[in-house]
């Protein structure tokens, strides 16, 4: 069973003031779950979680969580300024991006933020551009196959990914940063995405560590710090096992403690940089069934669409959905709920069991708290919709507002095609 954290009178009474579609967060979920993340780490003396910016780019979610201790992971200028502008100085943000223009180094720099480097020739371009700052990480990718364990699953292909320094580049890497002054070094992977087991920060840290070790010995760099990166899925489906987060810390402490501590590296700070685990569960996308057809297949017409989550869409994501005031109905019919994207991937859910839907019905679509509204688009002049916090008091406050033609508009403020 998956319970939305709203029910149909709350559901309603906001969508009296505010228009579905909108998204809704949940400020007491988001709270508890960052506090439970730090209790896993806290035997660590230096752990801090850098929420992943780009799963909810939304300052009032930001304010929330550095009010829990959480520095700001970016990856755009962006997101900096963003960060910037909640409040987030100097080492409270991460800047791990890749490809990475030169403004944004610039920016990176000048905030003072923890530059995580995506590859070995970044180095002599941020050399010029900037100078390398004291404090500098870099981004790992050991390449092969990433599996638990010798005969685990493979949860990833790091050898096909874009992302981070070879081994052999990683070790020349930190030697070079070195030649150039810098003092404090950390390292980041980023191996899996959305992981439902809790063997994967564990078997990632290992790694780290090994690596870190051999860092030490090759390359004459002491980490001060080991980047986890995020990857901690969440169960999108009902049934589905969550990961237990206080497992995670205490098999990473196991690791550290195997690794790390005999090789008298045992002050190295623990960051992570999860956005999904974060958030997602916290989130969800409310919206109104407002058409019905009866075809081939029967459908419900929402007033959302792939332009406000678009997993669905591009990646035929499960988001469980939930008819508000009828969730002990029997599941005795089967739609496919879509949004009106001239697209036939526009579907939230395709030959789902739920139960009859009448126009007009609330429908909760669960767990769009990370890369929900922020993967948003604006294709077929779709607006992207409003945000809304569900306080911890049960009082909601709007967070975003809805886009208006107005701003589908605003880059044609030069010419005659503006919006008058
Ligand atoms: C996307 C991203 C994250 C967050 O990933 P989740 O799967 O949401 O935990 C963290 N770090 C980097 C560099 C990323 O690109």
């Amino acid at each position: 069973m998956k319970t939305p954290f709203i029910t149909k009178d709350k559901a309603l009474e906001i969508a009296k003031e505010i228009p579905t579609p909108f998204h809704i967060y949940d400020e007491k979920g988001i709270r508890e779950n960052a506090r439970k993340l730090k209790e896993a780490f806290s035997w660590n003396k230096g752990f801090r979680e850098y929420f992943a910016v780009k799963a909810t780019p939304n300052p009032f979610i930001l304010k929330t969580l550095m009010e829990e201790g959480c520095g700001f992971d970016c990856s755009s200028y962006t997101e900096l300024m963003l960060s910037d502008k909640v409040g987030g100085k100097q080492h409270d943000i991460m800047f791990s991006s890749n490809e990475t223009p030169d403004e944004d180094f610039k920016l990176a720099y000048d905030l003072g933020a923890i530059i995580n480097l995506d590859d070995f020739t970044h180095i002599e371009i941020l050399d010029k551009l900037t100078g390398i700052p004291e404090t500098i990480s870099c981004r790992y990718n050991p390449g092969g196959e990433f599996k638990t364990s010798e005969t685990g699953n493979v949860m990833d292909t790091p050898k096909d990914a874009k992302y981070g320094f070879t081994h052999e580049q990683i070790i020349e890497g930190y030697r070079l940063l070195k030649e150039k002054g810098a003092k404090r070094f950390g390292m980041h992977a980023f191996l899996a995405s959305n992981t439902l087991t809790n063997d994967y920060y564990p078997v990632l840290a290992a790694i780290m560590f090994r690596a870190a070790v051999e860092i030490k010995e090759k390359a004459g760099v002491e980490l001060s710090f080991i980047n986890l990166s995020g990857g901690v899925g969440i169960p999108y489906r009902p049934g589905q096992p969550a990961n237990d987060i206080l497992e995670i810390g205490r098999r990473v402490k196991e690791a550290y403690e195997e690794i790390l501590v005999p090789a008298g590296m045992g002050d190295v700070a623990i960051y992570t940089e999860l956005g999904r685990f974060m958030l997602a569960p916290y989130g969800g996308l409310v919206t109104k069934a407002i058409r019905e057809k009866h075809i081939y297949r029967e459908y419900i017409g929402v007033d959302a669409c792939a332009a406000n989550l678009m997993r669905p869409a591009i990646y035929d994501a499960y988001h469980h959905i939930t008819v508000l005031g009828k969730e002990n109905a029997p599941l005795d019919h089967v739609y496919d709920v879509v949004g009106g994207l001239c697209e036939n991937c526009d579907k939230f859910a395709k030959q789902r069991e739920l139960p009859k839907i009448d126009m007009g019905d609330i429908l909760f679509i669960h767990d769009t708290g990370a890369h929900g509204f922020s993967m948003g688009y604006n294709y077929n002049g779709k607006l992207r919709s409003a945000e809304v916090m569900l306080k911890e008091d049960g009082s909601f406050q709007l967070i975003r507002r809805a886009e208006t033609p107005k701003d589908y508009f605003a880059t044609f403020d030069f010419c005659e095609y503006s919006f008058k």
